[in-house]
């Protein structure tokens, strides 16, 4: 049976969709064009097919020896009112393992089916309850553990990335339909679609794009983290700088497994985006072979960063140390702020008026008396170019998403080549529906088995 025939069959599957273990409650959800008869075959209290969706209802749940498995709250959801636009159950029972277990058993025995992973949320994909960017989107949802990556898995679910996306899609069936139109005019050699309007639909849409596939690297950090490396000399006040950010920010700290001593990581949630800062031995030179390995591996750590911090003890580093640390830095290429730490100890709390060739790189802070921390992390947030999504712009947080865009730009690129070296149009309808098929990967209007069993795998059980 291929995927949809099973997915369509209406059969009846059931999961505990709260997280395992004790709890105050838990809630099993079941799925199918029956379950709510199946339900009602279990449940003593009101007759559940008669009751409008929407509705909650308190009985108990029986086993066929009339034994009282639990007292539960039975919610009914009508297909297609219901998540997964099917008949829906939700059984909120006591949060006993115990008892879900009861409930499961009695469930199969009346043929009910455990559901797979993602399974709710692929039915609702299936009956168009959600398109694939909404459905990942949920993933994403429950995933999310900051700000920035709980707005943008939010507008993702909610529509507001595949409403641009479907934007972009119509655009371009209006752009192949006048194409299309003069291939059945082919004999007459008429011209429906003017070429300038039409280049200029396509650079339209090559902007849109574009800020599409540049905001993943935006999207990447908010899904992930921004690896930050806090680098300087020992001394230079990197633990008291973290700490600083650590105290305001009630911050999760955590050490990540499979990293060494000395490449410690600390989260850190600044304006609703979580930096992942990496602490490293520097950059300086050195001629002790272990420290140079230690040294190496900052500098590898400091390129595969996207932020690098570099703290100097203002008070005890003349202009010249900073000039050789800052040339070095230069040659990483990973955007970085340069730290001028301890000002409360520099005479006049002023630094040398060299330093104001570095003015653009640079903060003046004082870690120990948590001076200058809020303009460090605006700095930062502006490095990480974190404006761009306060400011509402659609952001691309998923990697399938990027991949898709990509490959629309390249072939919106082909479309306008064709344009410019005047092909016939039959070509140009070509190219134009390669552009459709991959937007249509997005959103799932073009997929295959593998594809949806791949993304719905990686859910958990119970959604
Ligand atoms: P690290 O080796 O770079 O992690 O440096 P630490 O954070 O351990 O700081 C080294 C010393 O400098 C400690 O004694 C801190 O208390 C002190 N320190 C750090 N920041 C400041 C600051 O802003 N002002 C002053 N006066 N002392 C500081």
């Amino acid at each position: 049976m291929r995927l949809d025939e099973v997915l369509n069959s209406g059969e009846s599957i059931i999961a505990l969709a709260t997280a395992p273990g004790k709890a105050a409650i838990h809630v099993l959800r079941v799925s199918g064009t029956d379950a709510i008869a199946i339900t009602n075959q279990v449940f003593k209290g009101k007759d559940l097919e008669k009751q409008k969706g929407h509705t909650a209802h308190f009985g108990t749940l029986r086993d066929d020896d009339n034994n009282i498995v639990d007292e539960v709250l039975v919610t009914v959801f009508k297909g297609p009112h219901s998540y997964t636009g099917e008949n829906t159950v939700e059984i909120s029972c006591h949060g006993s393992e115990y008892i879900v277990q009861k409930i499961l058993k009695l469930f199969s025995e009346k043929g009910v089916r455990y559901a797979k992973a993602g399974e709710f949320t692929k039915r609702a994909f299936m009956n168009g309850k959600l398109d694939l960017a909404q459905a990942e989107a949920v993933a994403d949802l429950i995933a999310s553990d900051s700000d920035a990556s709980h707005d943008a898995a939010m507008n993702q679910m909610r529509g507001g990335f595949s409403s641009e996306i479907k934007m972009l899609r119509e655009k371009l069936i209006h752009f192949a339909s006048l194409i299309e139109l003069e291939l059945d005019f082919g004999e007459e050699d008429v011209e429906f679609a003017d070429r300038d309007d039409l280049k200029a639909l396509i650079y339209d849409l090559q902007k849109v794009i574009k800020a599409l596939v540049d905001s993943f690297a935006l999207g990447n950090v908010i899904k992930n983290g921004v690896p930050t490396v806090i680098a300087g000399k020992p001394n230079a006040g990197k633990s008291t700088l973290l700490n600083a950010l650590l105290n305001e920010e009630k911050a999760i700290v955590s050490e990540i497994a499979g990293t060494t001593r000395d490449f410690i990581e600390d989260e850190i949630n600044i304006g609703g985006i979580t930096f992942r800062f990496i602490d490293t031995a520097g950059l300086r030179h050195t001629e002790d072979k272990v420290e140079a390995i230690g040294v190496e591996r900052s500098y590898q750590k400091m390129k595969e960063a996207s932020l690098i911090l570099y703290l100097f003890d203002a008070a005890n580093t003349d202009f010249e140390e900073v000039r050789a640390e800052v040339d070095e830095l230069r040659k990483i290429g990973t955007p970085y702020i340069l730290v001028a730490n301890k000002l409360d100890l520099v005479e006049g709390q002023k630094l040398d008026a060299a330093f104001s060739v570095y003015q653009k790189d640079l903060i003046e802070i004082s870690a120990g008396q948590k001076d200058g921390i809020e303009e460090l992390k605006e700095k930062a947030l502006h490095l990480v170019k974190a404006d761009e999504f306060r400011t509402g712009n659609t952001v691309v947080t998923n990697a399938r998403h990027y991949q898709s865009l990509y490959e629309t730009q390249q072939s919106l690129d082909e479309v306008l080549q064709g344009l410019n070296n005047n092909i016939t149009g039959d070509f140009l309808a070509l190219d134009i529906r390669t552009c459709l098929h991959h937007l249509g990967e997005i959103t799932g209007e073009v997929t295959t088995d593998d594809l949806l069993a791949n993304i719905f795998s990686k859910f958990c059980i119970g959604k």
